[in-house]
């Protein structure tokens, strides 16, 4: 748009994608559009968290192929989350909500880790605070729903997953750049970790060539985490209102603090 830009509307929670320091320094307004897709991303966590420990895409082309034959006891089995131990990484909006979800599953504990402990917000779940390394080491399933920032970029690499149990699963729904990928794949393809269940990827859209998609023991989806029709109506309906708002100089409905 030039030097006329005044105002941008992103019809998402997440911000990277943006230039801040550029947009800070011409003075444009920004508007996002948090809460009203937490449900949704936080629902699609549980459905992909649920797909990657149960083998769901694996089971369902096995009835496809012909896979499926005489009862194994041990065929197609997985890991479930009935006394297990959830690491959440950014217990923000979705983080929460997530956990929310994820309680009623006989979850045992639940571990979570950001820039500080959140008592309050915690005391929900009775999630206890950890380093990432102890959030890797303890738990049995890990769901990333943090931001993006130079904080977390690259944050689940190498080191991270040789720290996970050989049988837990790794779920991402915040943004591809948090994890490592290659690390990723070596650890899936050397069975460091079970499974894996991505939302977000690098780059957007993946290659259909890319190795994490020859793995069996990962689910990728195309970046689905708000993609209800009401979610995106209202995603939709609250981007043009932030819009309106700062093209007319008046208090938006969500502005992002600069
Ligand atoms: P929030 O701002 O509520 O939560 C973000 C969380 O990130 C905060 O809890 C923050 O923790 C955490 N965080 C920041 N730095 C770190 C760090 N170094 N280590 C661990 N955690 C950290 O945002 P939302 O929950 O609304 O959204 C989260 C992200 O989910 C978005 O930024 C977006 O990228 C992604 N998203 C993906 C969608 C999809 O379709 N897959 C849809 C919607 C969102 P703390 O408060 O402790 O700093």
């Amino acid at each position: 748009a030039g030097p006329g830009l005044k105002v941008i509307s992103t019809m998402s929670v997440g911000f990277d994608h943006l230039a801040l320091d550029e947009i800070k320094k011409r003075g444009i307004r920004v508007g996002y559009t948090p809460d009203v897709l937490t449900d949704a991303t936080a629902e699609l966590s549980v459905a992909l968290l649920l797909s990657a420990c149960r083998r769901l895409p694996e089971a369902a082309e096995q009835v496809k192929s012909g896979g499926w034959t005489t009862w194994k006891p041990l065929w197609m089995c997985g890991y479930g989350l009935s006394d297990s131990t959830v690491g959440i990484i950014g217990l923000g909006r979705i983080g929460q909500a997530v956990a929310r979800r994820l309680k009623p599953f006989g979850v045992r504990k639940f571990l979570y880790t950001g820039s500080g402990p959140k008592p309050e917000i915690a005391a929900e779940f009775g999630a206890e605070f950890v380093s990432v390394t102890k959030l890797a080491e303890e738990s049995d399933f890990v769901v990333v729903t943090c931001a993006l920032t130079p904080g977390t970029q690259g944050m689940c690499n190498k080191d991270f997953f040789s720290r996970m149990k050989k049988t837990s699963v790794f779920v991402n729904t915040s943004r591809g750049a948090v994890v490592n990928q290659e690390d990723l794949y070596n650890a899936l393809s050397q069975g460091q970790i079970t499974a894996a269940g991505l939302d977000v990827t690098v780059p957007e859209p993946l290659p259909t060539d890319h190795p994490l998609l020859s793995l069996k023991n990962c689910v990728i989806l195309p970046h689905i985490g708000s993609a209800t029709y009401a979610t995106r109506s209202t995603m939709a309906v609250l981007a043009a209102n932030n819009l309106l708002a700062g093209l007319r100089g008046e208090p938006m409905p969500h502005e992002l603090k600069l």
